[in-house]
This record gives C-alpha cells, sequence and structure tokens, in this order.
C-alpha cells in the first residue's frame, strides 16, 4: 500500500461503521484494530481493547436464539472456510456508563474474511449494527397487535379486508363463521356478495363502492341479514368498512369488522311483532267508538245541545290522536318487516296540503297553519304516506312551538325535484340532536308534558321520504324555531 494512503486507511477504518479487525491462530483469538464507533456503541477504551482476546472482553453466550450460530463459531467458521457469516438480530447485555448497569442492546453481527496476498484468511473484520431501537418499534408493535387480537377476539368480532385491484378477500376465522364457512375455505367477493339478503344486496355493493370512493376519509356501517353460504344459517351482521393504502406499495384495500347482531335484531322484530299486534287489536275497537262518538255528536247537534256536543267533540279529537298514533305504529312495523310498498299516483301538491291543514284545524287552534302561495305542482308519489309525512311535520311544528306562533308550509321546485318545508317559531333543536332525529324511537329529553310522544313521526317520514328516493333534514336554532325540509323527485 501506497505509504501516503496508509494512514488515510486508518482513519477511514477508524470512522466507518462500527467494526473490530481480529487475528486468528490456534491459540485464539486477538483485537488488531477496532474503530471509534465501536468503541462508542460498546462504551468501552481501545487501549483495553487491542491485543486482547474479545472474548476476555466481551464473553460468548453458549447458546445464540432460534439456533443461531455462536459468535466465537461464526469467526472461526470466517477463518476455516473464507466465507462471510451474518447473525442475525441477537441480545447481548453491554454496561452502560450512563446506568451504571448491564443494558439489554438487540445487535446484528457481520464477520467477513480478510486475506493476505498469498489468499489466506489474515483476518477477520467483525461489524456490529445496534438493532436496538428497531427492535423496540417492533416488540411495541407486537405488542399492540396482541392486544388488539385480545379486544378483537373477546368482543367476537370478525375482520376482513378486500384487495380493491384484484377483489381478492383475506378474512378471519371468525368473519367466515358469520358467513357460514368453514375457518379453511376461500371467501370470494361473489360469494360473500351472494350471502347476503336480496333486500340488502345491492345496498351493500353500493356501500363498498362508496367506502372506496371515499379516499379513506370515512368509514360505513351497515346491518343487513345473510344466509350461511356452507350452513345456510340466517344471521343478522353489522358491517364497518374504510379504505386504507399499504405503505410500501400503496396497494388499496377495504378493511373491515363483522359483528353478529342478530340476537339485537330478533329482540327489536320481537318488539315490532307486539307493537304492530297491539296496534291492530286497537284499531277495531277504536274505529266502533269513533262511529259512536260520531254519531252522537251529529244527534247532539241537531239538539243544540252544546253541553253533550262539547265533550263528545273534545273525546272525539282524542280519537283522532290515538287513531294517527295506531296508523303510525302499523306503519312502523310495516317498515321494520321491509313491507313498505309505495303505490304511487298522480295528484296536486296544493289539494293534498289544503287538505292536511283542514284536518288538522281542530288540533291547531292554538297556531296558525300557513300555506305558501304559488302555482301548483303534480306530483307523482304516494299520496297518502306522502301526506303522513307531511302532517308528522306539521303536528311536531305545532307540538314543540308555543302557542299564539305561526307554522309555515313552503315549497320550491326545480326541473327533477320539488322541495317541501314545514317552519315554526318554537324551541329548536341543538346541533347534536339534528342527525339523529330521524333515528326510530328518538327524543330529544322533553321535561315538558305536554309534549308526550314515541319518537316514530320523524322515523316515519324519513322512511316515506327515502323511499321516494328523496332527501329529508331540518336546520334549526335552539330558541328561534326549525325548518324541516325533504325533497321528492318531479317525474
Ligand atoms: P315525537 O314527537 O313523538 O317525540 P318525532 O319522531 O316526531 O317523535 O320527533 C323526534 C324528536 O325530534 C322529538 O322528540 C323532538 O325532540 C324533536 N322534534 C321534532 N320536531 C321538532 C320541532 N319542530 N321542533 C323541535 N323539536 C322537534
Amino acid at each position: 500500500m501506497d505509504n501516503l494512503v496508509a494512514p488515510a486507511f486508518g482513519r477511514v477504518f477508524n470512522q466507518a461503521a462500527a467494526c473490530l479487525l481480529m487475528r486468528v491462530n490456534e491459540s485464539g483469538f486477538i483485537i488488531a484494530a477496532v474503530s471509534d464507533k465501536y468503541l462508542a456503541l460498546t462504551s468501552t477504551r481501545r487501549e483495553d481493547m487491542i491485543g486482547k482476546d474479545p472474548f476476555d472482553i466481551f464473553p460468548d453466550k453458549e447458546d445464540h436464539p432460534d439456533g443461531a450460530i455462536s459468535t466465537r463459531n461464526a469467526i472461526l467458521q470466517v477463518w476455516q472456510t473464507g466465507k462471510p457469516v451474518i447473525i442475525p438480530d441477537y441480545l447481548y447485555y453491554i454496561h452502560s456508563p450512563a446506568t451504571g448497569h448491564l443494558e439489554p442492546y438487540w445487535w446484528r453481527s457481520t464477520f467477513e474474511p480478510v486475506f493476505d496476498d498469498a489468499g489466506h484468511v489474515e483476518f477477520v473484520l467483525g461489524t456490529a449494527v445496534d438493532q436496538t431501537a428497531q427492535h423496540l418499534v417492533h416488540l411495541n408493535l407486537d405488542k399492540a397487535q396482541q392486544m388488539l387480537n385480545l379486544a378483537i377476539e373477546a368482543a367476537d368480532i370478525g375482520t376482513w379486508s378486500i384487495d380493491v385491484e384484484t377483489k381478492a378477500i383475506t378474512s378471519s376465522a371468525r368473519a367466515k363463521a358469520l358467513y357460514g364457512l368453514p375457518p379453511d375455505e376461500f371467501s370470494t367477493l361473489e360469494r360473500v356478495l351472494n350471502a347476503i339478503h336480496p333486500d340488502y344486496r345491492q345496498l351493500a355493493a353500493d356501500r363498498l363502492n362508496e367506502v372506496i370512493a371515499s379516499n379513506g376519509e370515512r368509514s360505513f356501517t351497515i346491518d343487513y341479514p345473510v344466509k350461511g353460504i356452507a350452513d345456510q344459517r340466517e344471521r343478522w351482521v353489522r358491517s364497518t368498512a374504510r379504505l386504507f393504502f399499504e405503505t410500501v406499495d400503496n396497494k388499496r384495500l377495504v378493511c373491515g369488522t363483522l359483528v353478529d347482531i342478530t340476537e339485537s335484531k330478533m329482540l327489536e322484530q320481537r318488539q315490532n311483532d307486539f307493537i304492530s299486534m297491539v296496534s291492530h287489536e286497537m284499531k277495531t275497537p277504536l274505529t266502533v267508538v269513533t262511529a259512536y262518538l260520531d254519531l252522537v255528536l251529529e244527534k247532539a247537534k241537531k239538539m243544540n245541545d252544546s253541553l253533550i256536543a262539547n265533550p263528545i267533540y273534545k273525546a272525539r279529537l282524542q280519537t283522532s290522536k290515538l287513531k294517527n298514533m295506531i296508523v303510525g305504529f302499523l306503519d312502523m312495523g310495516g317498515m321494520e318487516s321491509g313491507k313498505l310498498s309505495i303505490n304511487k299516483s298522480a295528484f296536486s301538491f296544493r289539494e293534498l296540503t289544503e287538505e292536511l291543514i283542514g284536518e288538522m284545524l281542530p288540533f291547531a287552534l292554538s297556531h296558525q297553519i300557513i300555506l305558501q302561495s304559488g302555482p301548483d305542482v303534480e306530483l307523482y308519489a304516494d299520496r297518502p304516506k306522502i301526506g303522513q309525512a307531511i302532517n308528522n311535520l306539521l303536528s311536531n311544528a305545532i307540538k314543540y312551538s308555543a302557542p299564539n306562533t305561526d307554522v309555515k308550509i313552503g315549497y320550491s321546485t326545480t326541473n327533477r325535484q320539488i322541495k317541501i318545508t314545514v317552519t315554526d317559531l318554537g324551541i329548536g333543536i341543538r346541533p347534536e340532536h339534528q342527525k339523529k332525529l330521524f333515528e326510530r324511537f328518538y327524543r330529544v329529553d322533553h321535561s315538558h308534558k305536554s309534549r308526550s310522544g314515541f319518537g316514530i313521526g320523524l322515523y316515519l317520514a324519513a322512511e316515506v321520504v327515502k323511499a321516494h328516493q328523496g332527501k329529508i333534514g331540518v336546520i334549526s336554532q335552539t330558541g328561534e324555531g326549525s325548518t324541516f325540509w325533504f325533497t321528492l323527485p318531479l317525474e
């Protein structure tokens, strides 16, 4: 070697990686050179190392984890075969001046031969890389994964993912079980979609596409019944999904969870059946009572007997209220069992609203209901059901606003749709409740007794509107009032 560059090579060695240059002979190993990085990494001094047997300083471990070769044997092997040896990550304790104790470190060591001019191994060059930080990250990741797995297992959650490009599905044993498949059977997207009840299949496929289109910004949840692919058992499942991008190749994956909600659905079903049954049973006696009241009312009017006519009239108003309630419960029972059938016909929007206002007048003496003037619009929809929806919004507007305030029905049209609004100057609704109002049985807590109800009016209205491919919503300010609106396509 050129005498001028030889010292430079020494510096390169010292400043390069954490290296140890060892000579091997029959009597053992001797450290010939050690780099600065190696000294720093192992908290040792050069004068304590040079000329020493490395295993006097760092006693070798008898056995290495996972059956990896020991350091001593690795060096011997390099010396004998002239081929490099890598020892994968292993734990080795090093004295730390900072703590004064032996501290655990994870190392990856490489041993390479350095040949003399005759081609014999003269030295073995050992390079150590401190893998502790990476190892701790892995350990923490493993721990987090284990905890997640434990939670998933404890909650009986099934997990699945779909590769957006190839449509390949990976699913846990639990997810397969919820689709009635044994753990070793593969599911395909087609099989999974076919297992979903036909009434919900398209909806599930649409949701999946929405999940993909959302670019990972939102997660989606949907409940649907499935018929087990292999076991033919019927179950209700709740599926939640979100789009993820794989870190390495940016592959798009829809990942999700599946939970068995059969029991709660069955309970709900039993509640619905009970409500429907009771409502049915009440319908006939109520019709009879109403007919008798009408009869007596007519007689009393003819006889100009206001002493009888007035209380009978009041009783008659109450039976109307009861009838409305029962109709609501019956409709709800129908919807829950997926039987909401829409019978469309052409009718005048004005005529319908005027009729509704007329029917409502006796109950709304405290309020003035104002219908916005303007040209009539012909609707093609289910007249009684749309009437029921508007009726529910109107009666709420009256129920949730002070006497002597106005309630307005407005409307506006474009080529494609009509937007109908019902506005009151009432108590309003806080933002956190606004979205939930359309859920079944949802009620904002009203301590006032006169505002009793069951929380199904808006749910029914929303279901009717949705069945017509319309949208429904509310704009409201607490203390100032609310505007409930819904749209219907104009056909
Ligand atoms: P109900 O009136 O029987 O409770 P609804 O489904 O019709 O059931 O309404 C759900 C809830 O929405 C009501 O309990 C009430 O809290 C709120 N709400 C509905 N309409 C109005 C309104 N016009 N103003 C204020 N709150 C309203």
